[in-house]
């Protein structure tokens, strides 16, 4: 606040010139008089164009932040979703070789024979 006040002290009201300024306008920065000073939502303007800038900077700033959070939650949950495939698989196919023991050794097989197969035809 003494920032402000020090910086508004060889200023006059933007409507009054003879009054000395007692704060400035948030949105264009212009000094005014504490009677012209419009206090609200945490702002103070000269008038009520910079009021209502002021309010719809703010809402669209507000709206910007609210659509980056649900992007970014909806970018968790794609990530969270595909770890949960990938785990619901290796869960899924260590439950599939415990059940049926031998199709380890089935693979093992077919993959010993096309190994082989590749080998002779290479061989040739
Ligand atoms: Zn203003
Ligand atoms: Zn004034």
């Amino acid at each position: 606040m003494a920032a402000q006040e020090r910086s508004v002290r060889n200023s006059v009201c933007l409507n009054h010139p003879e009054r000395p300024a007692s704060t400035r306008c948030t949105v264009c920065f212009k000094p005014v008089c504490a009677e012209c000073a419009r206090q609200e939502g945490g702002g103070t303007f000269c008038s009520q164009d910079c009021l209502e800038n002021c309010a719809r900077t703010q809402g669209s700033v507000g709206a910007w932040h609210e659509q980056t959070a649900r992007q970014r939650a909806r970018r968790r949950r794609a990530r969270l979703t595909k770890l949960a495939i990938l785990i619901a698989a290796g869960v899924a196919a260590y439950l599939y070789l415990t059940r049926h023991p031998g199709s380890l050794d089935q693979v093992k097989d077919r993959t010993a024979k096309a190994v082989n197969e590749a080998k002779k035809g290479l061989g040739r």
